[in-house]
């Protein structure tokens, strides 16, 4: 095992039977063996800073059906929820003032959020706060309405490829969705100028430990500039609900490869990881991870947005999570920082 992570350390390429070899023999040697070398790679890059991102969960509605998500269109027991225009700069303007640099405005697929919309929205963020990143995670678009977006002043796009085998790809979504189209997507963002962001869910139904190596090598070839991964949870209103969650310790593990394998990419340690493990933030930040976003969502609709079972909602303003996130930062080394928090290879 450690022979493989030194190799990764050192910047030299693995094969896919490497990664199988990899994920289907950790243990708790081989984690700490590779968390250690994850956080000395991060802070040559980003020393001891988290960046926090102010999520927007703008919309719940969803066109989609993803068989593992709580928002899918078939949830009828989802209270739907969209927040105008408004409601998005307010909680922007807290953000703000709590020292977020960075927006991150996410929604199911809903079709009343039309590309005129989007373009307000995004144009009178860009007006009002010109030295924010506006980042989407709005699902899968045209290569114009991205282009559009993009001109109206987003910078980044989250959009997690969620498996790179099509067989996996097939089990997790109807057929109306593949993983082609998700693919030709991150390639369109990418050729547009966006920061790009992909990944998966660890443990989701089916996933085999291939599945993950071709995860990982798909990750390689995109050469994205942020990568979000988290464990699958079951939501109980959705064909998943029976399924195992992901595991924690495997989630902990890929990002600790992750982070070696794309040194500079910004990390979320992510709320499904703080869903499963109370100290779930904490500890993805020990394997490597460098950013956290906390929800700026109004109170009222946060429950709303249950992607799955228990999801983590402090119940706290924006204000007083803010202070319980630095502080707990700051009992394990690193300090929350006001920043864009841009990917080093990005000259704004
Ligand atoms: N609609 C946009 C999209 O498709 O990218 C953004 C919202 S989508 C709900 C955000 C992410 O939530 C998905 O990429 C998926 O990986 C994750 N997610 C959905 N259901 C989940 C579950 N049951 N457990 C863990 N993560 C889940």
């Amino acid at each position: 095992m450690k022979k493989i992570i030194d190799k990764l350390y050192n910047k030299q390429t693995l094969s896919r039977d490497e990664f199988i070899y990899l994920i289907n023999n950790r243990n708790e040697e081989a984690d700490e063996y590779l968390f250690k070398l994850a956080r000395k790679r991060r802070e040559e890059y980003y020393k001891k800073d988290v960046y926090i991102r102010g999520l927007i969960e703008y919309t719940n509605y969803c066109k989609n059906d993803c068989y593992y998500c709580g928002i899918r269109c078939s949830n009828k027991n989802a209270d739907r929820y969209r927040l105008s225009k408004e409601d998005i700069l307010l909680c922007a303007e807290e953000g703000y003032k709590l020292g977020f640099r960075t927006i991150v405005l996410q929604g199911g697929e809903d079709p009343c959020f039309t590309d005129e919309k989007m373009v307000d929205i995004i144009s009178a963020l860009r007006n009002l706060y010109p030295d924010c990143a506006i980042t989407l995670s709005i699902g899968e678009k045209s290569y114009d309405s991205y282009k559009k977006y993009y001109d109206a002043g987003a910078n980044r796009f989250l959009l997690r490829h969620e498996t790179a085998d099509e067989v996996h790809y097939g089990k997790l979504h109807p057929k109306n969705l593949s993983l082609e189209n998700r693919k030709k997507c991150l390639y369109d963002l990418k050729d547009i100028g966006y920061q790009v962001g992909t990944g998966f869910m660890v443990g989701s139904p089916y996933q085999s430990a291939e599945n993950l190596a071709d995860d990982l090598l798909f990750i390689k070839e995109l050469n994205p500039e942020m990568v979000g991964i988290g464990p699958f949870i079951a939501h109980k209103d959705t064909p998943f609900k029976d399924k195992k969650n992901g595991s924690f310790e495997l989630t902990l593990f890929l990002l600790g490869i992750i982070r070696l394998m794309v040194p500079t990419v910004l990390l979320p340690s992510t709320t499904s990881l703080a869903t499963i493990d109370k100290m779930g933030r904490e500890k993805g930040i020990l394997a490597g991870a460098n950013v956290v976003m906390p929800n700026l969502s109004p109170m009222n609709v946060r429950k709303k947005y249950m992607l799955y079972d228990g999801k983590v909602s402090t119940g706290d303003e924006a204000a007083e999570s803010l202070n319980h996130l630095k502080e707990s930062m700051r009992k394990i080394g690193y300090e929350v920082v006001v920043d864009r928090g841009d990917n080093v290879r990005v000259s704004i």
